[in-house]
């Protein structure tokens, strides 16, 4: 079976072996990927969370795909809700396109952007969406689909994504660009012409995935009209409104994604999901972060890595699934899932 992991912070300290700004070992990042990749995980879809770390999450992405014969990081460029007080308007927007036009072959989707009532304290939510807008107008021009980060603001988050559809439209209207133009503009080196996305029945310029999603049924609803894909990871899955939409069948099989959030989003034994990992059990040796040695296959003790999706993907069958679950079913659900990342993100 092969899997995608859309959401792998691959710049996080914690793979640096740094815990709360205190150092417990050396960096393990090589042992991570190889043993996910050894677990089936054949692409990962690394965050960019500012200039400077989307940056760091490319150059990652570039020296680990210099190891193996085909590419297996790619990244998100943007400034995430939380970090917005980064955003210095023009400045940004430019670094940020540089970054997506300069590395093009690695950069698969504009993000993490969007907005975070949660955690204001951060920063506040008229800047949050200011940088939300702004980096918007800028992805859909660049064509990328979006990695979209949304906590308790559904509603606002989807009018921005209508207002700033409709300021777009009005834009290529006014400047006469048609479609045909924009995909004929720089062709790459595939053969998708690049500018142009999957955008599913979907209203927006471009097509993208509202991640780490948390399972309120009325949102599944807002952001599958909207033609938004939905990523899950283990956070997710600790609420058992989550657990009722997938059993409802409220997110087409079609739209899902799966995605650790790693380091973060573990699935724990005191979680709901826990009980639905039957075969998914892992049973490498766990130790805390000072006793890990970077060359030795071991978890450190509550640290979410990429072959971890493979619970995630078990847990989401299980609810999935109507009927007996089997070994069968499961690949082929796992299989319609990989499509939909690939399809999705085009790697
Ligand atoms: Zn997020």
């Amino acid at each position: 079976m092969q899997f995608i992991d859309i959401g792998f912070n691959i710049t996080d300290d914690m793979f640096a072996g740094r815990y709360r700004g205190s150092r417990k070992h050396d960096s393990d990042l090589e042992g991570v990927i190889e043993r996910a990749r050894e677990n089936g995980v054949t692409y990962f879809l690394c965050t960019g969370t500012d200039c400077k770390e989307s940056a760091e999450a490319i150059a990652l992405c570039r020296k680990f795909n210099a190891k193996w014969e085909k590419p297996c990081c790619f990244a998100t460029v943007g400034i995430h809700p939380t970090s917005s007080t980064k955003y210095r308007g023009e400045e940004s927007l430019s670094e940020l396109r540089k970054l997506v036009e300069e590395n093009r072959d690695i950069v698969k989707a504009f993000g993490e952007l969007g907005l975070d009532a949660e955690r204001t304290s951060w920063a506040d939510l008229e800047t949050q969406e200011r940088a939300f807008k702004e980096q918007l107008m800028l992805a859909y021009e660049l064509g990328l689909p979006l990695f979209l980060h949304n906590r308790k603001t559904t509603v606002r988050f989807c009018e921005i994504l209508e207002e700033t559809t409709e300021m777009y439209k009005l834009k290529a209207s006014e400047t006469k660009l048609k479609a045909s133009d924009m995909e004929a503009s720089d062709m790459g080196s595939s053969d998708i012409p690049w500018g142009s996305c999957v955008t599913g029945s979907g209203l927006l310029p471009v097509s993208g995935v509202v991640h780490s999603f948390d399972g309120a049924r009325d949102d599944a609803r807002r952001f599958i009209r909207l033609g938004l894909h939905i990523g899950v990871n283990g956070c997710g899955l600790r609420e058992l409104c989550l657990h009722e939409v997938i059993r409802a069948g409220e997110i087409p099989v079609e739209r899902l994604h799966f995605e650790t959030d790693a380091p973060w989003c573990s699935i724990k034994k005191t979680h709901p999901s826990f009980d639905l990992i039957k075969w998914e059990i892992e049973n490498l040796p766990v130790v805390k972060p000072e006793k890990h040695q970077s060359n030795v296959e071991e978890m450190v003790k509550g640290r979410c890595e990429p072959m971890h999706v493979r619970q995630v993907a078990e847990c989401l069958y299980r609810l999935h699934e109507q009927g007996e679950p089997t070994r069968e079913k499961y690949a082929q659900f796992c299989e319609r899932i990989y499509r939909n990342s690939l399809q999705l993100f085009r790697f």
